[in-house]
């Protein structure tokens, strides 16, 4: 089936089931807007959908997707166009999230685009992919996730992934209004990472700078 018959198909099925039977949620939602409790940054890759893995509803996640799910550090120029910012603060300060969970996974063309474009920025021939990747070339130093890429000096991709997971939820802490929530325990972060192979997340555990077991 093409890709445009399919969604209608899908469309369909939606009107005629899973609205109908969730009709009073959407009622709530108009009447009372959105209360999510966890804003969640994922990558735009079409394999991996976090609503699907977490077994999320609608009304549940305030949802962020880009190439990577990297999070960029607070500039102080508002005068660009800051779509992973603007988010955060929304979330943040509107929303008053509980939770910021950052969902990298496994075989990310991003993390890919990033470990290319290390030493060559222009080996991709991008216009703004490998400068936007540039954001996860931080987290190739970092000691714990990248132990056996620092060792062997070859980029092994999941130490990357995992290590720009971290390097993301670090910057977080680079918004003020993030770092002060944290700060009186009204916001927590957490780091995940998903296996296309397995299916199974794994989580970042700050004592021992590692990902393990949910
Ligand atoms: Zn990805």
């Amino acid at each position: 089936m093409k890709a445009i018959a399919k969604m209608k198909e899908g469309y369909k099925h939606f009107q005629e089931h899973y609205f109908q039977k969730h009709r009073d949620n959407f009622e709530k939602f108009v009447k009372h807007g959105q209360s999510p409790r966890t804003l969640l940054i994922s990558c735009s890759d079409s394999r991996v959908d976090p609503t699907l893995i977490l077994g999320s509803e609608p009304g549940e996640v305030f949802a962020v997707r880009n190439v990577g799910n990297l999070v960029p550090p607070h500039e102080n120029d508002p005068t660009h166009y800051h779509g992973v910012s603007s988010a955060l603060e929304y979330g943040v300060k509107v929303l008053n999230v509980e939770n910021i969970m950052i969902m990298g996974h496994a075989h990310c063309g991003a993390i890919q685009a990033a470990i290319d474009t290390e030493h060559d920025p222009e080996k991709l021939g991008t216009e703004f992919v490998h400068h936007w990747v540039d954001i996860a070339h931080e987290a190739f130093r970092n000691p714990c996730c990248c132990k056996e890429s620092i060792n062997s000096g070859k980029r092994i991709p999941q130490e990357i992934e995992q290590a720009s997971i971290v390097n993301s939820m670090n910057n977080l802490m680079t918004y003020k209004f993030v770092a002060d929530r944290v700060a009186s325990k009204e916001l927590k972060i957490y780091g995940l990472h998903f296996d296309l192979e397995t299916g199974e997340l794994t989580a970042y555990d700050r004592k021992t700078g590692e990902f393990g077991p949910l």
